[in-house]
């Protein structure tokens, strides 16, 4: 089971902004913006790259509640920035798909 996976049974505690049936969001532990959420599907897939042909409706429904979660607080306006790390040079940490949704101070570009 990976470490998010025992975030969203609650194995280990977490701060939950939402959830659904399909995915659970929660604030990351080391933000690094002063709005720093993690939109994480319920299944175990490891990264974009792995999503398979049959779960193109789950990879949108991530996208489209990562910017609901954004405008829920309050960043539609001011803009932010969504991010999937993926594999080693991506940055990725936890092999477990999450979208980071990233808020609250201008982004830099390019990203380091
Ligand atoms: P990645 O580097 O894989 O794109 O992102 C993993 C993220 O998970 C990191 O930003 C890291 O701070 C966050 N993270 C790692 N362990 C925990 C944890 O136990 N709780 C929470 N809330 N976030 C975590």
């Amino acid at each position: 089971m990976t470490l998010f996976s025992k975030i969203i049974n609650g194995d280990i505690p977490s701060d939950k902004v939402y959830e659904d049936q399909e995915c659970y969001a929660f604030r990351d532990i080391n933000p690094q913006a002063p709005v720093h959420i993690l939109v994480v599907p319920r299944k175990e897939i490891p990264n974009v790259g792995a999503a398979g042909k049959d779960e193109k409706m789950l990879l949108g429904h991530l996208l489209s509640t990562a910017a609901e979660i954004a405008a829920s607080q309050g960043l539609a306006d001011s803009g932010y920035r969504l991010v999937i790390n993926t594999g080693a040079d991506g940055g990725q940490t936890v092999d477990h798909l999450h979208i980071h949704i990233l808020g609250g101070r201008p982004m830099a570009w390019p990203p380091g």
